[in-house]
């Protein structure tokens, strides 16, 4: 059976009243007794008590409410030594704009974007190498000048035993590489230097081999019309029992002949 507030008899109103009265007993009693609640609850007026700078008002429900702190009063000590929340802590993430809860790339790239804004495409990884390959970049580009970029370590999966692979997010490489060469534009105009450099530089290479190809061949030529007119000095005969073969050496060149016997 459910009792409305009309059908309620005057013993249980009294009742409730009673118990209502005890439930705010309690609740002030526990306020001062809280270990940071050093100052004592002080009364105001029946329905204001004040604990420290803090009033609370009593809404008559049982409940107490926290009124705003008197400002010329000195703040207590117990909330000076918290620290201050400072808007830094807790940045807004560049995607939702929303304060950053959690955020992996925050905590390893000081990069402000939260983890469910995180993006496997966007927030890609780069190993050092990639980074300098890719954007003409140099170790102290990414090391030294400021601020110097953040780096997570893994171990290289194909080379165990060259140590850990530096990675960085390639959304921080490039900012960089933008930094330093001004432009996308500019930096492709520095690849295609550089790549015209490298083919002259085989270029170069390649005529010079072909030259002492040339030489060598010049040479060799030399050698076999030198060695039409050369007369071989055989020195004595050497039997080789296990290929019974013989051989005997020119004594002024190093012509070695070997022959069988039947
Ligand atoms: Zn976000
Ligand atoms: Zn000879």
């Amino acid at each position: 059976m459910i009792e409305s507030n009309e059908n309620l008899s005057e013993s249980s109103q009294s009742r409730i009243e009673r118990n209502r009265q005890k439930a705010l007993a309690i609740r002030q009693a526990k306020l001062v007794s809280h270990p940071n609640a050093k100052s004592t609850a002080v009364s105001i007026d029946k329905t204001t008590i004040k604990i420290g700078s803090t009033r609370y008002k009593d809404t008559g429900g049982g409940f107490l409410l926290e009124e705003e702190p008197e400002k010329d009063l000195p703040t207590d000590s117990e909330a000076t030594a918290e620290p201050p929340v400072v808007e830094d802590d807790r940045p807004n993430c560049v995607k939702c704009q929303k304060p950053i809860a959690t955020s992996w790339l925050f905590d390893n790239f000081l990069y402000k974007c939260c983890d469910s804004c995180k993006d496997p495409e966007e927030h890609k990884l780069i190993t050092k190498t990639e980074a300098l390959k890719t954007y003409l970049l140099k170790d102290i580009d990414l090391e030294k000048r400021e601020p110097p970029l953040k780096f997570i370590t893994k171990k290289n999966p194909h080379h165990v035993r060259w140590g850990e692979m530096k990675l960085y997010l390639q959304l921080q490489v490039e900012e960089r590489a933008l930094e330093i060469w001004g432009s996308k534009e500019a930096m492709e105009e520095e690849r295609l230097r550089r790549e015209d450099k490298r083919v002259i530089l085989k270029a170069k290479r390649y005529q010079k081999e072909l030259k002492e190809l040339r030489m060598s061949m010049r040479s060799s030529l030399y050698d076999r019309t030198s060695a039409a007119a050369h007369v071989h000095e055989f020195g004595p005969e050497t039997y080789n029992e296990e290929e019974d073969t013989y051989s005997r050496s020119c004594l002024t060149c190093s012509y070695v002949e070997t022959f069988e016997k039947m």
